[in-house]
């Protein structure tokens, strides 16, 4: 019994999403013409839409009340809102746009002459408000004068229906459950105009956002092996001596006879060479160790937390790595070593003064054999 009944429901579901699915074509259908906002164009089908189901509610409970004056309307209402999606269809966006306000407006004067201000109809007002100033037109001083003209005409027709009866009065139930139902449909449709126009600009600001992220990247970083550039490490280096709390050591280190490298195999194999050294760099070093590409086939290893002695440790680790790395040449395989220039910042001297220590030290080790690390 209970498993038969499951390819019912699952039916029943289909259907539903098909039906959904259906209202959503309607509502998407040709909105890419050329030079048009087809955001505008949703929002306006689904402002009318909203408005037609609205109405085919008002006529259902109206019905029920035998209130024959207010069910006319309520029918005539329906037809103009089904005949105004159709011609959707058929304008532009913006002849749809002036079309829907001019209609909108319209309707809820007629709407609060025929049942009077308890019914609610008057908050459609702020929604074609919020609709105005939403859309793409960049018509300021028109919108403001709009949004005057809605205020004037809001406030005029409060005070007409103080002095005026209903032309078609509905009972004190009927009106509180069409202000239940105006609300809701307010509350939806200005839901609906803000959700589809703010995606827009949330979608914007997060591409700015990950535009400047990569901007300042760029600034920052050597494209050649990711690492971070001069510029940028001079700037760590200056903030890290001005804010020093921990021992911190500097290391200038190049790979030895690197123009061999080039002229044996090829630039392009010396720039995987530089690639992989980078990345042995990241993956064997201390995650908080700063990696730069000084230049050409130097680099500038900057260890915030460490004194002399445990940087030592750290390098000879990094030193035996990239030498057992194998590179290959196409005509044979080769290995690389680089010489280690170690300073450990003795919180006195200036920057020039360390990077000049460490380059003297770099010296030393190219002098004294290479390949190896001179504290
Ligand atoms: P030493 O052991 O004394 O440092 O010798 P070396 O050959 O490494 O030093 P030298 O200064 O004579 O040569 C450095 C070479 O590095 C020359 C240059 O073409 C090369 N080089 C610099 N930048 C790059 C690069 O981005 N890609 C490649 N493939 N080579 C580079
Ligand atoms: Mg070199
Ligand atoms: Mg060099």
């Amino acid at each position: 019994m209970f498993l038969d009944n499951k390819p019912m429901m699952k039916e029943k579901i289909m259907n539903e999403n098909s039906i959904f699915a259906q209202i959503c074509e309607y509502i998407h259908k040709d909105t890419g013409r050329k030079n048009e906002s087809s955001k505008l164009i949703v929002v306006i089908r689904l402002l009318i839409l909203f408005m037609a189901v609205y109405s085919l509610i008002n006529c259902i409970f109206i019905a029920l009340t035998r209130n024959f004056g207010a069910l006319a309307f309520a029918i005539a209402s329906l037809i103009l809102f089904i005949f105004a999606f159709l011609c959707s269809y058929h304008w532009s966006s913006f002849t749809s746009y002036c079309a829907l306000n001019i209609y909108a407006l319209a309707w809820t004067i007629a709407s609060i002459v025929c049942f009077g201000w308890n019914v609610g109809v008057q908050h459609f007002i702020i929604m074609l408000l919020v609709f105005c100033f939403f859309s793409k037109y960049r018509h300021e001083r028109a919108k403001l004068l709009y949004s005057a003209a809605l205020l004037v005409l809001r406030i005029y027709l409060y005070y007409y229906c103080q002095s005026h009866q209903p032309v078609f009065p509905l009972g004190t139930e009927l009106a509180d459950f069409l202000q239940i139902i105006n609300t809701f449909f307010v509350f939806l449709s200005l839901a609906a105009i803000a959700y589809i126009f703010s995606a827009d600009s949330q979608e914007l600001e997060g591409k700015l956002i990950e535009y400047n992220r990569q901007l300042v990247k760029q600034a920052n970083t050597d494209t050649l092996t990711g690492l971070y550039n001069r510029r940028s490490t001079m700037e760590y280096l200056d903030s890290l001596l001005k804010n020093r709390n921990n021992q911190i050591s500097i290391c200038l280190c190049d790979i030895d006879f690197f123009k061999r490298v080039n002229d044996t195999y090829g630039h392009d194999v010396g720039d995987v060479v530089l690639k992989k050294i980078s990345e042995t760099f990241r993956k064997e070093l201390p995650p908080d160790c700063f990696v730069s590409r000084w230049g050409g086939e130097e680099f500038l290893l900057i260890f915030p937390k460490l004194n002399g002695d445990e940087a030592v440790t750290a390098l000879e680790r990094l030193r035996q790595k990239i030498k057992a790395i194998v590179f290959d040449g196409v005509i044979e395989t080769f290995s690389v070593s680089l010489t280690y220039g170690l300073v450990e910042y003795d919180y006195h001297s200036d920057l020039t003064t360390i990077l000049k220590e460490a380059d003297e030290k770099l010296y030393l080790g190219k002098e004294s054999g290479r390949d190896r690390i001179i504290f």
